[in-house]
């Protein structure tokens, strides 16, 4: 099927096994034409097409003009057609894996698709493509250095508190993806235990309302409560650094004079005191200092 050395290599083993061949295909995030050569090529040629979404991925095949056969694989049916997909492969059959956007594994049922077929020494062909968190990494401005991909954080307030306080130490860049429901409150949250640090929310990338808002986490807090959330939402956070605090319960109960003085009552030098607090609070410096100076003039 494929013309590269390794895959011919790998070719042999496979036809003296008589068995078939996985291919992950990722495919658009929204613009049709992110999809390569290969990915149209083995989706026209496989046996078979796993699709998370029959729909989706039908629009998709008539826009490239190909007909070829889809059968579901989604989070509500894997259990039940896992079986089915890995006896078909064993028949010899190939089969192409997609997802609902993007690169099938990465935080959808492909990964379960993807355990059971290795386990059973299937050969499995991971083809390159569009995936949301390294387009929203890529254009973050943030360090792409290291990162960490957290994909989707719990929905029970107490496990994404638990999760994110875990996440509090890393200095690496994180990653994760969110929903426009749960959004406000996970900025929220990563207030609360990451602190007013800088974010990137990259929403419907590659798409007509594609956004990208580079802010600190108070002012995409404040953004969001001005503007309804809608579409699909990656969220990057920048890693812990020397400049990262958090405010402690007691100091999110003073006013912002008060938390000024209470700093340099630890010995903290005025001006330094200030700006940390503005950083905190994500309050600009001369706003913070007219607080005070009222305060004191009262
Ligand atoms: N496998 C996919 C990939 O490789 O990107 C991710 C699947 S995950 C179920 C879907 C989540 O990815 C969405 O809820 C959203 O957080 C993020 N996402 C998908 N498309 C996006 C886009 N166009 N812009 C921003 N985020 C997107």
């Amino acid at each position: 099927m494929c013309c590269y050395i390794a895959e011919k290599t790998g070719v042999d083993v496979i036809m003296a096994r008589n068995q078939g061949n996985l291919y992950l295909c990722p495919t658009p995030i929204g613009n049709l034409e992110d999809i390569t050569f290969r990915v149209i090529r083995t989706l026209k040629e496989v046996d078979l097409i796993a699709a998370e979404d029959t729909r989706r991925t039908r629009k998709l095949l008539s826009y490239y003009d190909i007909h070829n056969n889809i059968t579901s694989y989604n989070e509500h049916n894997h259990r039940a057609k896992s079986g089915y997909i890995l006896n078909l492969l064993e028949e010899g059959n190939n089969i192409a894996v997609v997802s609902d956007a993007g690169t099938p594994g990465i935080s959808d049922p492909g990964e379960e698709l993807v355990k059971e077929v290795a386990a059973r020494n299937i050969r499995i062909n991971p083809l390159p493509g569009p995936n949301a968190a390294l387009s929203a990494l890529i254009v973050s401005g943030l360090s792409a250095r290291s990162f960490v991909f957290e994909g989707f954080l719990p929905s029970a307030r107490k496990d994404k508190k638990k999760k994110l306080q875990n996440l509090a130490a890393e200095n690496k860049t994180l990653i994760f993806y969110e929903s426009p429901y749960r959004l406000r409150d996970t900025l929220t949250e990563i207030y609360r235990c990451l602190g007013n640090r800088k974010i990137v929310i990259a929403r419907e990338l590659t798409k007509k309302f594609e956004e990208i808002l580079r802010n600190n986490v108070l002012d995409t807090i404040n953004f969001y409560i001005e503007h309804e959330p809608k579409g699909e939402y990656t969220i990057i956070v920048e890693g812990k650094n020397d400049e990262t605090q958090v405010l402690t319960e007691e100091q999110e109960g003073m006013s912002v004079a008060e938390h000024v003085d209470e700093l340099i009552s630890q010995g903290i030098h005025r001006k330094e005191a200030i700006k940390k607090v503005s950083r905190l609070r994500g309050i600009p410096k001369r706003e913070v200092y007219n607080k005070v100076l009222s305060m004191k003039n009262k």
